[in-house]
């Protein structure tokens, strides 16, 4: 083999890693659905200012072709079991970005009776992203934090003959809407 020969050592798993990642990474698409008044920001920030599709995430109107879901708004326990039965329907793998006060913690209705203080109560939350609303900026940060974290997943060849994810990493179901949802309430 002559001096100037280049050789590459890698691992299958390394390179269907990095492989399928880049993809993914690349194309985040977003459940379309919004609740409350973050929602006209996320459709600001998929506008053609800030331009989310620079970063490959489109919306889609199905949760069976998304992989990112985006809660946007105020969620009232009514509305929590819903979310929870878009998230059960999106595949995996599959991340959520909690967007604004009111996902994260109530925000200001958090004395409501009706509210639900965090929607990390009902699906397990990857990225908060802070503010009422949120400017776009942040979504998109926000984003790019989903995009470091699908970057630096490992595992997919062994997953493949797996069942996959169980839940996102640093996942927090919290128990009593969880169950609540389980038993149909
Ligand atoms: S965080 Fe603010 S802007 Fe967003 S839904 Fe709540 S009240 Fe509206």
């Amino acid at each position: 083999m002559s001096e100037d020969t280049n050789i590459v050592l890698t691992t299958v798993d390394g390179m269907v890693d990095g492989f399928l990642n880049w993809g993914r990474k690349n194309s985040a698409w977003y459940l379309l659905f919004g609740t409350a008044c973050c929602a006209i920001e996320l459709m600001q920030t998929g506008g053609p200012r800030a331009d989310l599709e620079r970063f490959g995430s489109a919306p889609r109107a199905t949760p069976r072709q998304a992989d990112l879901m985006i809660v946007a708004g105020t969620i009232t326990y009514k509305m929590a079991t819903r979310v929870r039965v878009l998230y059960d329907q999106m595949a995996e793998p599959k991340y959520v970005i909690s967007m604004g006060s009111c996902s994260n913690c109530g925000g200001l209705f958090q004395l409501a009776y009706s509210v639900l203080k965090g929607i990390d109560q009902v699906v397990p939350v990857d990225v908060y992203v802070p503010g009422c609303p949120p400017r776009p900026e942040a979504l998109i940060e926000g984003l790019l934090r989903i995009q470091a974290k699908m970057e630096k997943e490992r595992g997919w060849v062994r997953r493949l003959w797996t069942k996959g994810r169980k839940n996102s990493e640093g996942a927090i179901v919290r128990a009593p809407l969880a169950d609540a949802y389980k038993a149909g309430a």
